[in-house]
This record gives structure tokens, C-alpha cells and sequence, in this order.
């Protein structure tokens, strides 16, 4: 319905509809939410101006993505909106901030899941594509298959008309730092014969839409873990583990010690339990803080209910996280206390 109306025909659209006014208009229940990674995010350390900068790019990517469904597009594309925010900025682990393997290349996972129709994309360990998400759903949208590693995703993205760009266009020198650090600990832990430090933060992205039509949809992009072997596969693109959704029950993504996420069968357990009565927020916190914690699993989860709720567990020290709820309220979060 147009704002301003003239002459004639507002003066019919007034004869016909007289009760009609925007007030009476219902707003279309939507809600989203993303995160950009869990793990040891200490206030100590944080200088004022990257938290600031954090607390920009999230509120940036959580309020595109939530525009896109007040303006009526669908979840998954609410979520392609943000996640490319997220990737395209060096502050996160996906896309141009991605980690290193310890071969000292940059291997990256996405995934997404359609909710209203369970279809699902994947794509692991590419080297090429800018914007991994957007490979994910092509997979989803454009191949008959779930999910695509390697140099046949890379020949899919080829296809399909992806621009590809040099595996330099990866490499930040804080992430290269990390994987010099990492390499340090290893070889430390060898000379002790001790183990290597486990490690305590992850800060791969992901979103959780519910769109106008009551569509929910999940989407997590990943460097995957510092000094992961070549190859190495993480819980990113698994789907339910890093990613799930199901209008029938929730969406998820999550974040956090691949492996542990995958063998826990992570998101797909957070929706059965919500699929079989559970709130979202018992669904959710009971996985993270008491499963995946009994298992030595750290890392955090974004979580949406059908009818909007959001739960957004994590059982590190923070987790970047940002949403808007169903009444338009807008939160971001870095620390386990806000
Ligand atoms: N879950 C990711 C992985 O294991 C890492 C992360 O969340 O940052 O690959």
C-alpha cells in the first residue's frame, strides 16, 4: 500500500477500504539473529576500539539481514545478507578473515538449511570463493546434491558463473600470527611431551532467520580451526551439527570445537528436543552448557523457534552475538554478562 495517495484514487481507496489504516496492519512476525564466533573473549584484552568495531559490524550484518524480512524476502535470503557482511570483514573467521591449516592455506565450510523444506547446501575446504555462503546455497538451489569439497565445488562455482578470487586475497596478518602461535605451542608441547593447548576461540559466523511467510532457515560460514590439518573438515558444513533448521521444530548455528559438535550431533539435537516439547531456551541451553560441557565441548549455538524465540547459549567466556526479535528490539552481545 502506497503512503500518499491522490485525487481520485484516494479518494475511492477511502470509499472502499475505510477501516483499513496502517495501525491496523499487522506486522509480519520475523526475527533474526547471528553470531560471529565463541571462545575466551576476555574484556581485559579487548581494546576499546576493536570492541567497538565488533559491536558495528555485527549491528551492521544483524540489521541488513533483518531488513530484508521486513521487506519481505524470504530467510534464506536474509541470511546470505549477513553472512556476507561477515565474511567480507577481517574480523571474523569466514571468508577474508578465514584461519589457517597448518599447511598455511586457507580451507573454508559453509552450509545452509531451507526450513521449509529441509533442502540443504554445503560446500568444504574451497579455496577460491570469496563468499563461501553464496556456494552454499547454489549447491542447495542449482545441484542435486547436499554438499560439494574441494576441487568439485570449485568446478560447481565455475559453472554456475562464481567469481573466484586468488587464495592470497585470505591472508590477514593477525590470522597468520595465530597459526605461527599455534605452531609454537605444538612444538613446545612435543619438546615437553605434553599436549598441545587446546584451542579456546572460534569465531566462525553464522545466522538464524524466521521470514513474513513463518520460514525458518540456518547458515554458518568457516575458516574452521587454526592449524587444522589439510582437509580437515569441521561441523560448519555438517549438516546438523554446525547447521539445521526445520519449521517443524528450529534453526540453529553453531560455533565452536567442530568435532565435538559433530559427534554431538549438535543442532539436530537442539530441534528434536524442541520438536518434542521443549522451549527453545531449555532446548538449547541444556545441549551447551550441560551436554556439550560434560563432553569437554566448548562453543556456542544461535537458536530460533517457529514462533520467533531466540535462545543463544554459549558455554566460553563470550560470543559474538547480535538479533532482533520479534518485536523489533534490537541486542548485541561479546561477554557472558550482557
Ligand atoms: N566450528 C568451527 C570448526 O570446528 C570453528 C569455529 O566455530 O570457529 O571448524
Amino acid at each position: 500500500m502506497k503512503l500518499l495517495q491522490t485525487g481520485r484514487a484516494a479518494l475511492l481507496s477511502t470509499l472502499l477500504v475505510p477501516a483499513l489504516t496502517f495501525a491496523d496492519t499487522p506486522a509480519p512476525t520475523v526475527a533474526f539473529a547471528i553470531h560471529g564466533g565463541a571462545g575466551t573473549i576476555s574484556r581485559a584484552e579487548m581494546s576499546t576500539e576493536r570492541e567497538a568495531a565488533f559491536r558495528e559490524k555485527l549491528t551492521e550484518a544483524v540489521t541488513a539481514g533483518h531488513q530484508v524480512l521486513v521487506d519481505g524476502g524470504d530467510s534464506v535470503d536474509a541470511i546470505r545478507t549477513a553472512i556476507n557482511i561477515l565474511e567480507d570483514s577481517p574480523l571474523f573467521n569466514a571468508g577474508k578473515g578465514a584461519v589457517f591449516t597448518a599447511a598455511g592455506t586457507n580451507e573454508l565450510d559453509a552450509s545452509v538449511m531451507d526450513g521449509a523444506t529441509r533442502n540443504a547446501g554445503a560446500v568444504a575446504g574451497v579455496k577460491t570463493i570469496r563468499n563461501p555462503i553464496d556456494l552454499a546455497i547454489s549447491v542447495m538451489n542449482d545441484s542435486k546434491h547436499v554438499m560439494l569439497s574441494g576441487d568439485g565445488a570449485e568446478a560447481f562455482a565455475k559453472e554456475q558463473g562464481f567469481e573466484t578470487v586468488d587464495p592470497s586475497y585470505f591472508y590477514t596478518e593477525h590470522r597468520w600470527e595465530a597459526l605461527e602461535k599455534a605452531r609454537e605451542g605444538e612444538r613446545d608441547a612435543a619438546a615437553s611431551a605434553t599436549e598441545p593447548p587446546a584451542q579456546s576461540f572460534f569465531s566462525t559466523v553464522g545466522a538464524v532467520a524466521l521470514d513474513a511467510n513463518g520460514n525458518l532457515a540456518a547458515g554458518t560460514s568457516t575458516g574452521g580451526m587454526t592449524n587444522k590439518r589439510w582437509g580437515r573438515i569441521g561441523d560448519s558444513p555438517v549438516i546438523g551439527a554446525g547447521t539445521f533448521a526445520d519449521n517443524a521444530s528450529c534453526a540453529v548455528s553453531a560455533t565452536g570445537h567442530g568435532e565435538f559438535f559433530i559427534r554431538w550431533v549438535v543442532a539436530y539435537d537442539i530441534c528434536q528436543r524442541v520438536a518434542h516439547g521443549a522451549t527453545m531456551a531449555d532446548a538449547a541451553g541444556t545441549v551447551v552448557n550441560t551436554i556439550l560441557v560434560e563432553a569437554g565441548g566448548t562453543g556456542g549455538v544461535i537458536s530460533m523457534d517457529a514462533k520467533g524465540n531466540i535462545a543463544m547459549p554459549f558455554n566460553t567466556e563470550g560470543m559474538y552475538r547480535a538479533s532482533i526479535n520479534t518485536s523489533g528490539e534490537l541486542y548485541v552481545g561479546i561477554y557472558g554478562d550482557e
